[in-house]
């Protein structure tokens, strides 16, 4: 086994560029979800503490918005080097905390520095306008400012590169941040305190805190300094900080759950579709927003399909993280075991047929069998319920108007997926998809260089590409009068 690096592992929270405990001095413990080992602690802050990173990072803000776009691209592509340069301690610390294998926690790092990057590169761009004037002694300005203080409440399934996407335009903008990792994986989160101070960035800037979600999340929502609230997590949770923003009106990112189609034609290329297919579904174990959650098969190549997908799951190697040449990790928890369970129990009562793995792995603890279930119904739970763990349901289409009903179907609108050689069908399909995110025979899109981000519950704003900065500025409109002109 590997000797992790300490060097990231910070068991402190960082409030105005200091590294401190929580005030009552209580922390929380934090597992390897692979052997169930404590790997350390984190302080348990709640309200006090997040009210003074707030109000740090508020005084923060009076100097960093007038640091110039230069200034703040140059920062972020010192940061971009100093994740580089450690890649493979954070990537250790990653699947150490996490249980993804260590392939996937060197991509995802990797994934984090090339969003910022992306940042250094747009924070150069927050162009305003100047606007024709319908007056002849007047003058229209339109600029850009940061909002200012911004609060990002990140999920444990890539508790690196969520954290990229609100730390990078936020820093790109001239914001300063309130911090708040997922509790189950706080060092990747609080890592990005030590890269921050590496690359120079002045201390309130980046503030993190780990602790009691509810009193975190509640003094992040209530307090008027916070102008913006940026969520990942799930959509019952968005609903709730949704709620909870509206009192004092704030700017809010949500990205929530997702339930993804992964659609294949007739025509499709079959090895190809497989391929993906594994990638879309089994990658962090099922655990990610975009995985599919319903395979929708068309009749004539269903079985054929159904059995290379059952053939190419149960070759996945499953095993702890940070061992070369694991595919698949273990689940965060056994609570996500147990859900998993029951969802497979119910599809098995209502005629489900496991055609590959099916129950818990032999390793034990949290781990479980890659699985597919052929025969699924439209009554079985997986149809509406996120499903967040390595099973693929697979249902059969006949027409491709059935196709794209079926995919509707549903309150969430993330990532979809659809494998075709069609390229009239691959425009009627993209057309029809109510989905913030398309791949056309690709299983894994995501990039800092595109928008990522929902329709309908999945969730409001855009998170990379030119967009993703947008919500971390306020427009102002300035007219110039009196000029005698
Ligand atoms: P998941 O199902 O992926 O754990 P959650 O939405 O429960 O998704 O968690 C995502 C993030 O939201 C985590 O950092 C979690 O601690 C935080 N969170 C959970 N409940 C609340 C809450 N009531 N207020 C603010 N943050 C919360």
């Amino acid at each position: 086994m590997l000797a992790i690096s300490e060097q990231f592992k910070k068991q402190a929270n960082l409030i105005a560029g200091e590294w401190v405990g929580a005030d009552s001095g209580e922390t929380i413990e934090v597992n390897n979800p692979a052997t169930g080992e404590i790997i350390g602690t984190v302080p348990n802050s709640g309200k006090a503490e997040t009210r003074r990173a707030i109000e740090a990072a508020q005084e923060a803000f009076q100097n960093f918005r007038k640091t110039s776009a230069l200034e703040r691209s140059q920062m972020l592509r010192r940061l971009h080097d100093a994740i580089m340069d450690n890649q493979e301690s954070l990537a250790q610390l990653l699947s150490l905390e996490q249980g993804k294998s260590l392939v996937e926690a060197r991509g995802e790092v990797g994934m984090s520095a090339a969003y910022v990057l992306w940042y250094a590169e747009e924070a150069r761009r927050t162009y305003g306008d100047v606007v024709p004037s319908p007056w002849r002694d007047r003058r229209i300005l339109v600029t850009k400012e940061p909002v200012g203080v911004i609060a990002a409440i990140t999920p444990w399934n890539f508790p690196s590169s969520m954290l990229a996407r609100k730390i990078g335009p936020a820093i790109a903008t001239g914001c300063t941040a309130v911090v708040k990792p997922a509790t189950q994986t706080p060092y990747s989160g609080l890592a990005w305190g030590l890269l921050a101070e590496q690359a120079g960035v002045p201390p309130g800037v980046v503030n993190i805190l780990t602790g009691s979600a509810s009193q975190i999340g509640g003094e992040i929502t209530r307090n008027p300094l916070v102008r913006k609230v940026t969520f990942t997590g799930s959509t019952e949770v968005g609903k709730l900080l949704l709620k909870q923003c509206a009192n004092t009106v704030k700017k809010v990112s949500m990205e929530l759950g997702g339930n993804a189609p992964f659609l294949v034609f007739n025509d499709a290329d079959l090895d190809r579709a497989v391929e993906g297919a594994i990638a879309a579904k089994y990658r962090n174990s099922g655990q990610t927003c975009v995985c599919t959650n319903r395979f929708l098969v068309q009749s004539k190549i269903y079985n054929k399909f159904v059995d290379r997908l059952a053939e190419a799951a149960s070759a996945l190697k499953v095993g702890n993280g940070l061992e070369e040449g694991t595919q698949q990790g273990p689940l965060i928890d056994m609570n996500a075991v147990e859900s998993v369970e029951s969802m497979i129990e119910d599809a098995v009562k209502k005629g489900g047929k496991i055609v590959a793995g099916g129950k818990r792995h032999s390793l034990g603890g949290s781990f479980f069998e890659p699985t597919v279930i052929a025969n699924a119904k439209l009554r079985m739970r997986f149809t509406k319920e996120e499903i967040f763990g390595p099973i693929s349901p697979v249902y059969k289409f006949r027409s491709e108007e059935e196709a794209i009903e079926l995919a509707n179907n549903t309150n969430f609108g993330l990532a979809c997926y659809f494998y075709t050689q069609d390229l009239g069908r691959a425009y009627r399909v993209m057309e029809g998809l109510k989905y913030g995110l398309v791949g056309v025979n690709e299983g894994v899109i995501t990039t800092a260089e595109a928008p990522f981000g929902g329709f309908k519950e999945s969730g409001v704003g855009k998170e990379g590409g030119h967009q993703g900065i947008e919500d971390y500025l306020d427009t102002k409109y300035v007219c110039i009068g009196g000029l005698g002109l």
